[in-house]
């Protein structure tokens, strides 16, 4: 194949300029040094070889050697410089006869057969000009000499097709192996680039249980910028099952006929472990292996294991909380139905009448309690509407007055004078501020429970206060968990599904807004809640300034 986008090689290149140099320079000292002339010297042919050897030669040579477009223009010169040298500078039979072999080899590497076929040829024709231009130093053995010449031009070519040979198998040999290993890089690239993109970690592990190879992934998971390989897989690798049991996986290294997949896999102890989904699947031993080794593919599957966890526990609170008041409404229609076919219609009758409307709302509540969550946790939007906010806060006080009041606590409302309008979420802020006022007075057993409230800087600011048991500093941390419910006896007493405080962070969050708590055993405590909202329209300072002693208790 001719590839003619090839440049000359550089040595061989450098090696033809230096030579066409020898020959014009040796000519020229001859020349110069003997008074005697070549057989058929000519002037022209003295200038051109002088001109070609020191310089069109060279030059040629060196820009080919850089650019493919000069390579047959070099090749080419150098052989009319040879010819010129042959012909007017030697005898037919001439040792310098088989120094073309060089350029046959030459035009050979570079334009293979015709490349061989044009230069020997030209050889025999340089041989036949000279026998016609020259017929008389042929003379009086024209026969001999010719049989010689032709001899010689055999020789040179058969010398040049020898060499020639040799170097194309090399070279073919070569090519395949680089062919060869080039393909093989080609897909290790492409297989580490598919291991790359993998985001579990995986590991080959040859039959000793060392590791061979890692992708990126597994250097984030073990939280290391060090590379594995060359070491023990156990020694890194700490995986358990769920009994606690270690599972080794060179064992698997040295046995595993197929692949298996294992889903109770822990990586790690205590809070930071993770469940793992573990791949292992066997390496087809390669010739001369005992064994190929395996790859292992750690799946993190936390996550499904937490939601799949956080799931079973909600269906069973919930379950469980709802069957509470269920139960509770089951047996008080049960007594008021038993009432009424008795014919009793006095105050045992309305008691049970109130008991059960009082377990129904309860359990409509949790039933609103599971559907905001669901609704929001879905990303359903509730959409923003104009809220007035006295009006939002009459209604949540109407709402819990009596609850109040059955319980002698105190239940104020402080709002800022004319509060201006705004665009919020209605549904989310009071369910945000219902849910810590239910809690306030569920869990306040004397004193009161304020709920202060006020528009400051494009935000709406709302405490609620209470003087109820107060939560420990441990349970703060957790009360905005889901179904976090604290272990204090007090609060345990109470019905509840531990979703209320939850469902304030995540409104709140969800309307880019705070929320927090500050509390003391035995004291109380007081829930603040900022909520950015956007004002109906710009209100002068003045005006929005409500008594300043108020603004300052709503600080969060
Ligand atoms: P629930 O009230 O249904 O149990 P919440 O998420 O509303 O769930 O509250 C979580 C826990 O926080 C409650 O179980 C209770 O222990 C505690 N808690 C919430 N509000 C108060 C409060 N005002 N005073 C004392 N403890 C509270």
């Amino acid at each position: 194949m001719i590839d003619d986008t090839r440049t000359l090689s550089k040595g061989l290149a450098y090696t033809l300029a230096a030579l066409s140099m020898f020959f014009a320079i040796g000519e020229f000292i001859l020349l110069t040094l003997s008074n005697e002339r070549p057989p058929h010297y000519n002037e022209f042919a003295t200038y051109f070889i002088y001109l070609s050897g020191l310089l069109v030669v060279p030059v040629l040579m060196v820009l080919g050697a850089r650019m493919s477009k000069f390579k047959l223009l070099a090749i080419l010169w150098f052989h009319l410089f040879m010819s010129t040298l042959l012909l007017w500078f030697s005898e037919i039979v001439s040792p310098f006869t088989p120094t073309w072999s060089l350029l046959i080899l030459f035009a050979s590497i570079y334009y293979g057969w015709k490349g061989f076929i044009a230069s020997s040829v030209n050889l025999i024709i340089n041989t036949g000009i000279y026998i016609v231009l020259f017929p008389e130093s042929l003379v009086p053995e024209a026969p001999i000499y010719i049989g010689i010449a032709i001899m010689i031009n055999v020789i040179t070519i058969l010398n040049a097709y020898l060499f020639f040979r040799i170097i194309k198998n090399g070279k073919d040999k070569n090519v395949e192996l680089w062919i060869s290993r080039a393909a093989e890089k080609q897909r290790a690239n492409q297989l580490s680039a598919v291991l790359n993109s993998i985001h579990d970690p995986v590991l080959t592990i040859d039959s000793d249980g060392m590791i061979v190879s890692q992708n990126a992934a597994s250097q984030s998971f073990f939280e290391t910028n060090e590379s594995y390989v060359g070491r023990r897989v156990d020694a890194f690798v700490s995986l358990y099952s769920k009994d606690g049991g270690q599972i080794l996986l060179s064992e698997y290294a040295d046995n595993i006929t197929n692949t298996l997949i294992r889903d109770d896999v822990v990586y790690g102890q205590g809070d930071e472990r993770l469940y793992i989904s573990l791949q292992v699947s066997r390496i087809e031993r390669a010739v001369g292996e005992k064994s190929g080794g395996i790859v292992v593919v750690l799946h993190d599957i936390t996550k499904q294991r937490t939601l799949d966890s956080e799931k079973d526990a909600f269906i069973s609170v919930t379950s469980h909380e709802l069957r509470t008041p269920i139960t509770a409404i089951e047996s008080g229609i049960g007594n008021i139905k038993l009432l009424r076919s008795q014919g009793v219609a006095d105050e045992r009758l309305d008691k049970f009448v109130d008991d059960t409307s009082k377990q129904v709302t309860s359990l409509s509540q949790i039933v609103k309690d599971i559907s905001i969550v669901s609704r929001v946790e879905q990303g359903v939007d509730e959409g923003v509407e104009e809220v007035d906010l006295r009006h939002l806060l009459q209604e949540l006080h109407d709402k819990y007055a009596d609850q109040a009041k059955q319980k002698s606590l105190s239940f104020t409302m402080q709002i800022q004078d004319n509060p201006p309008a705004f665009i919020s979420s209605r549904l989310y802020l009071s369910a945000v501020i219902e849910n810590i006022v239910k809690n306030a007075i569920e869990y306040t057993k004397v004193g009161s429970v304020t709920v202060k409230a006020s528009i400051e800087n494009g935000h709406l600011l709302c405490s609620v206060s209470d003087t109820g048991i107060g939560i420990s500093e441990s349970d703060q941390d957790k009360i905005f968990e889901k179904f976090y419910r604290s272990e204090d006896y007090r609060a345990r007493d109470k019905s509840g599904t531990g979703l209320g405080l939850y469902i304030v962070k995540l409104l709140a969050t969800k309307m880019n807004g705070t929320v927090r708590v500050d509390s003391h055993l035995n004291k109380g405590s007081t829930f603040y809640v900022s909520v950015p909202v956007t004002l109906v329209k710009e209100v002068p300072s003045e005006e929005a300034d409500p008594a300043s002693d108020q603004k300052d208790s709503l600080k969060p």
